[in-house]
């Protein structure tokens, strides 16, 4: 049973990063215990921020040596509520804000060696200050740590043709649950010298060690892109679209992303001053991105080429090609609006799930009947990547209804959805995570064999339990 720490322990901690790097009860800690949709309210008596691998290993250290409960926090951006403390005022917050450095940009290799707790967005803009590219891309860029991505494996918008981050880090160097410095900040593309302990602690959401720095891959900066709105009939025909722009661009089709006509009448009837840019509102739209390594014209003459060729043969029934930066970018924020659009709906009931690619618009159409049985009147609201078979199949309350009384069916809807899905062998967390909000679900769900492995894996490393307990598993 976890015990709060007394004053002396805490003081111990204190002075390991100096007492103005700390904050305590007296301070507004709210940002720090808050689940960032307040879905958790947890407590802590101390949050420490170490500016260093070797504070963080003197933190870890101490707390191995006296069982206390570490929950490491990046940027507070998660959606599984994996970095926010519990409820118990057990647990010490090891906040990564001041490990901001960026130790080397290696131009000639294309890496760049950062700090846990270096913003995404500061790293794709040192990359792009070389003409270079960190194709990493989330609409939480601007606050998110490229450790908190690390640690839930984050995809984005530019999985498609680059990968998630596990495919964009070279190296890592942690600290482990007993306080020791593993440096594995390698720039290699190939090592195969036994277990790939980077690959265990990509995606650990801070059960294993601390994330304090990696080598990330960087790419040659686009010479153009181009993007297109594309109104379409159904999620087949966005499949069908998908699967010719890949056989036609290869890797040039660097996202593909897709929304409902609801996701989009909410964006145009409630912010005025975006502009739909096609004549007409869809059942079903995309927003698909060619890049180009020769130029914007080429970009954009491969984007008009294969929507030419879907308009023609009724793939698609509308499509507006951008024409300047400007009208890429306005592209992108009616895309990325998307989610907070959704909230002027009322309540809502979300689900980060993935299937096979070929297999979504089966799964949009099954689902639907489903929603409708377990909460009648509800509204589906499937948006997001589909090029990564990654829908957030998110689900308004039906009009007009109290959101509690909503929110009050959220078991039922989950539990309908997820069947679902399991039930096509996909997964209950395509890139969220399972924190603490699906922990119980991934016990449900999960192969017992892997959860058991699982297990000893957690077991092996952080014996003591003190590692971000109550998150995972
Ligand atoms: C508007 C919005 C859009 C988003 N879009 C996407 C998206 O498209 N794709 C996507 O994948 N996610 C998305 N997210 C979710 C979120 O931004 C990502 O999960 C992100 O990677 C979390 O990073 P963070 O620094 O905020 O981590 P936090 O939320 O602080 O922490 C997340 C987890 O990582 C652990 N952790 C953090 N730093 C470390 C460290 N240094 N060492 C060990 N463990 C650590 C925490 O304990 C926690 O378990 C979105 C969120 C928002 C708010």
């Amino acid at each position: 049973m976890a015990t709060v720490p007394g004053k002396d322990l805490l003081a111990q901690f204190t002075a390991i990063v100096g007492k103005a790097n700390t904050l305590t009860p007296e301070d507004d800690l709210t940002h720090y215990t808050h689940e960032n949709r307040d879905i958790v309210i947890g407590s802590t008596p101390l949050v420490l921020k170490p500016a260093s691998t070797e504070e963080v290993a003197a933190i870890m250290t101490l707390a191995n040596e006296t069982r206390t409960a570490i929950v490491p926090q990046g940027g507070h951006t998660g959606h599984a509520a994996g970095g926010v403390p519990d409820e118990s005022g057990c647990q010490i917050v090891l906040s990564m804000e001041r490990m901001n450095r960026i130790r080397e940009i290696d131009t000639a290799g294309k890496t760049m060696t950062v700090e846990a707790g270096v913003i995404l967005q500061t790293i794709q803009q040192a990359a792009e200050a070389h003409d270079l590219l960190f194709p990493l891309s989330l609409a939480s860029e601007g606050s998110c740590q490229i450790g908190g991505n690390i640690s839930t494996n984050a995809g984005g918008t530019g999985v498609l043709s680059y990968g998630n981050t596990r495919e964009l880090v070279l190296g890592l160097e942690a600290v482990t649950p007993q306080g020791e410095i593993w440096n594995g900040l390698t720039k290699l593309k190939k090592d195969n010298t036994g277990y790939d302990l980077k690959d265990l602690i990509i995606g650990a959401e801070g059960t294993l060690g601390v994330v304090t720095a990696a080598v990330v891959k960087l790419f040659p900066k686009p010479k153009g892109k181009a993007a297109a709105w594309i109104g379409l009939a159904t999620p087949k025909h966005a499949l069908d679209l998908l699967n010719g722009a890949l056989e036609k661009a290869g890797r040039s089709l660097t996202a593909f992303e897709f929304m409902p006509r609801i996701g989009v009448d909410a964006v145009f009837d409630h912010y005025p001053q975006i502009r739909n840019p096609l004549a007409a509102r869809h059942d079903w739209q995309v927003l698909m991105e060619i890049s180009s390594a020769r130029s914007q014209r080429d970009a954009e003459t491969e984007l008009e080429t294969l929507l030419g060729a879907a308009l023609e043969d009724g793939t698609i029934e509308d499509a507006a090609v951008s024409t300047s930066e400007a009208q890429r970018l306005s592209f992108w924020m009616i895309r990325e609006i998307m989610p907070e659009s959704q909230k002027r709906l009322g309540g809502s009931i979300k689900h980060d799930i993935s299937v096979a690619v070929h297999r979504i618009p089966e799964f949009i159409e099954r689902a639907a009947p489903i929603v409708e049985a377990a909460f009648p009147g509800a509204r589906p609201f499937p948006f997001g990547h589909m090029g990564d078979g990654n829908i957030h199949y998110n689900v308004s309350q039906p009009a007009g209804m109290a959101s509690e009384e909503f929110l009050a069916g959220r078991e039922r809807v989950q539990d309908a959805v997820h069947a679902l899905v399991t039930g096509m062998d996909g997964s209950i967390s395509a890139e969220h995570g399972i924190g603490r909000l699906k922990r119980d679900l991934l016990a449900r769900t999960k192969d017992p064999a892997a959860l058991a492995m699982m297990r000893a894996i957690k077991q092996a490393l952080d014996p003591n339990g003190i590692m971000n307990p109550g998150k995972v598993i």
